[in-house]
């Protein structure tokens, strides 16, 4: 089958999530082939090295055959079974040990789901059911943040803070209520990033106090921002969050579907801030993206009233707890502790990749590198001084991004922030590469700048 085949049979029949499908289907949709390690093949056997793992996903790298003999075992002994009206499988069980183990000891129970979207749908079901069951029905409405992503299901993308998904479908749901995000360099103006934190922490305090804490089930939030541009917040803007939700008496969540198994060189986001949330969605790294699944980790508190006094949540899907799906999780978290790549993320690939990111902040085009672990971002600035940002209008993060695919390498371009999420077993050479490609991109924009 030759490429340009594919790319008609795309154009004809596949409509793409977020992708503008009128360009696409004039340029010509890219086929992938084939993947190893950090790289990504094409169809016309173009090599890349994926800076950006699949979607933030491909935690242990492409091509593991020890994942495949997983499925495949588990496809020939049981390729499904469900996990409603009292039945489970060794691997759906053995994985909510598993999960459980990694935590601080409060994320007990799991719930299953296959996406990250249905973790969100799932949480914030529970988090209602949890204060009915509380006797405080009332306790409803769910706060979230201005351009945070929780999603693309009803619940998700009403939770999430993207203006241009709201205004698309007109599909927001009631019982939802939106902050700020604790973005210094756009939003901090003269304070220091430590005051914008407490300030940012500050608008839950300030929206809590005008909706009332009796009417508030939850708030949530990513640990670091993904989609809406890797927002690494403040130090002093977690800590002041746990102090509110636990002030207020609301249930905390943390989005753990990208920050989750050892992208910031912990096993989960809320460790690496040191916050301890009372549920907490994962998806992506569970499975390194090698089969769908997702779950909600959910604390002793919550456990013991959807158990003891609830009962039957009326909630769950076909393939919650799939276990073919559980069977290639298993796999995969055994290699991640197998080969230490949390520890690595930590000590050893992680602060290699800052100092090489943190290398990029003198070119003229930048403001400033951030990253936590394998997870950052270049935020270009039209005047570094004053942290003045382009207008939309510049796209230069796209062409940044163009720039780096045709030299070999997959980055992610939101506005004017570059996005970098590699797998975890990315290598020096492979981290100098991209910063290598990285500047050229930068180089390019530059030029063209004029
Ligand atoms: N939550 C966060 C933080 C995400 O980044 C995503 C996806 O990128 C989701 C939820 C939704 O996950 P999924 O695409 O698996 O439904």
């Amino acid at each position: 089958m030759s490429i340009s085949n594919l790319a008609a049979i795309d154009a004809a029949h596949h409509i793409h999530p977020f992708s503008d499908m009128k360009a696409l289907n004039a340029k010509g949709t890219r086929i992938i082939t084939r993947g190893e390690g950090s790289h990504i093949f094409d169809s016309t056997g173009k090599k890349y090295l994926d800076g950006f793992a699949g979607l933030w996903c491909v935690n242990i790298g492409y091509g593991r055959p020890e994942i495949a003999d997983a499925v495949q075992r588990q496809m020939n002994e049981l390729a499904y079974y469900n996990a409603f009206f009292g039945t489970s499988t060794p691997s759906a069980t053995l994985l909510a040990e598993k999960i459980a183990s990694h935590t601080e000891g409060h994320l007990n129970h799991v719930f299953f789901t296959n996406s990250g979207s249905e973790a969100t749908d799932t949480w914030f079901r529970m988090a209602r059911v949890y204060w009915q069951a509380k006797g405080q029905p009332e306790k409803k409405i769910v706060i979230a943040r201005r351009n945070g992503y929780h999603g693309s299901t009803v619940a998700g993308a009403s939770l999430g803070g993207m203006k241009h998904m709201h205004q698309q479908a007109g599909s927001e749901i009631t019982g939802i209520a939106h902050i700020g995000q604790p973005y210094w360099y756009a939003e901090g103006g003269e304070l220091t990033p430590h005051e914008f934190g407490l300030k940012a922490a500050k608008e839950l305090e300030d929206k809590i106090a005008e909706l009332g804490a009796d009417k508030i089930a939850a708030f949530v939030a990513e640990p670091i921002q993904g989609a809406g541009g890797v927002i690494v917040p403040p130090d002093s803007y977690w800590p002041e969050i746990q102090r509110i939700c636990t002030e207020n008496d609301i249930l905390l969540v943390a989005d753990e579907v990208i920050c989750g198994f050892g992208r910031l060189g912990q096993w989960f986001g809320h460790q690496h801030f040191k916050v301890k949330p009372d549920l907490a969605p994962v998806a992506k790294g569970l499975s390194s993206g090698y089969l769908p699944i997702g779950a909600v980790l959910i604390s002793d508190r919550v456990a013991d009233v959807m158990i003891n006094e609830v009962g039957d949540f009326f909630h769950g899907f076909t393939y919650s707890g799939h276990p073919v799906s559980a069977a290639a999780a298993l796999e995969n978290l055994r290699i991640i502790e197998d080969e230490k790549l949390v520890e690595r993320v930590r000590d050893d690939i992680g602060p290699y990749f800052t100092k090489a990111w943190k290398s990029l902040e003198d070119h003229d085009l930048v403001g400033t590198a951030e990253n936590v672990g394998l997870m950052g971002a270049l935020q270009m600035a039209a005047e570094k001084k004053t942290r003045q940002r382009f207008t939309k209008a510049d796209d230069f993060g796209s062409y940044v991004r163009n720039v780096c695919l045709e030299n070999g390498l997959v980055l992610r371009a939101t506005g004017d922030r570059m996005l970098a999420s590699p797998p975890l077993v990315i290598t020096e050479e492979e981290v100098d590469f991209m910063v290598k490609v990285t500047r050229l991109g930068l180089d390019a924009a530059w030029k063209v700048r004029g």
